[in-house]
């Protein structure tokens, strides 16, 4: 379970999370909607403690992340420490973000050696079977720059799962990608919600979310305007805010 408590964050004088609150269960799929600087990605970041919220926190199966209570107050952890939790919650960019010098195999067999969670010999195996499951067996030897943007986004999928993440993080993953190859990415992250995964989602794909989502959530100025099931939100929203954005998107 992911929870967001109470997140405030500033940039500056900027406030970009006016107060979140966000609980995310075991094998759900929530997919994040909003206009552009409503803080979709800030909050993602919030999640894996990339970025620090000013108040407020989030926990992983009830560990606070990036923080220790020390008291009433929240320490921050070393970054050591912080790795290790991040490694426990995967994350996709909207541009890939694969390492450019290494195999399509390596990139994805990276993580469990870097992190001593495996071997390399049997990161290397889990690596194969990951890049099977997002079809792209064949391709293990070749290096992201040879790759379709399609493509390179089913091995930074296959990268993430590598190190079994309770939660698996999306930033706009179809959003750099030509729209012939949106469909080969939103079916390998479809199988992986149907295969219980839990995941968040931040996209424009409406279609996709009504589809997949177990709840969507409407951002707009840093807070969540509304959320809920797919039909309630995306077909009876009760937010004029939320019925403005999905008239300009659908
Ligand atoms: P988009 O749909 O365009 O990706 P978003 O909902 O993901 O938007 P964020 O990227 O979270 O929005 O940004 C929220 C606000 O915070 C924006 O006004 C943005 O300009 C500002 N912002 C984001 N990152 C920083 C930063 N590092 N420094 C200062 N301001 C920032
Ligand atoms: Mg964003």
């Amino acid at each position: 379970t992911v929870e967001v408590h109470g997140v405030h964050k500033w940039y500056g004088a900027h406030r970009v999370l006016n107060g979140v609150d966000l609980t995310v269960r075991p094998g759900e799929v929530t997919v994040v909607l909003g206009p552009s600087g409503s803080g979709k990605s800030t909050l993602l970041r919030v999640v894996n403690h990339l970025e620090k919220p000013e108040t407020g926190h989030v926990s992983l199966d009830g560990e606070p992340i990036g923080v220790r209570r020390q008291g009433t107050r929240f320490r921050e952890l070393s970054e050591r420490a912080i790795l290790a939790q991040r490694s426990r919650i995967g994350f996709v960019f909207q541009n890939f973000n694969l390492f450019p010098h290494l195999t399509v195999l390596d990139n994805v067999a990276a993580a469990p050696v870097a992190t001593g969670r495996l071997p390399k010999p049997e990161a290397l195996q889990l690596a194969r079977d990951l890049l099977g499951r997002v079809g792209l067996a064949d391709r293990a030897a070749a290096y992201p720059r040879q790759l379709s943007g399609g493509q390179q986004q089913r091995v930074a999928i296959a990268r993430a799962l590598a190190l079994r993440p309770g939660v698996i993080l999306f930033d706009e993953p179809t959003s750099a990608l030509d729209p012939e190859l949106v469909g080969e990415v939103l079916s390998v992250i479809k199988d992986l919600a149907t295969s219980g995964t839990t995941l968040v989602i931040v996209t424009h794909e409406i279609g996709f979310a009504r589809e997949i989502a177990d709840r969507v959530v409407f951002m707009d100025g840093g807070r969540i305007v509304e959320q809920g099931p797919p039909a309630e939100v995306l077909d009876r929203p009760r937010h004029a805010r939320t019925r403005d954005f999905l008239s300009k998107v659908l």
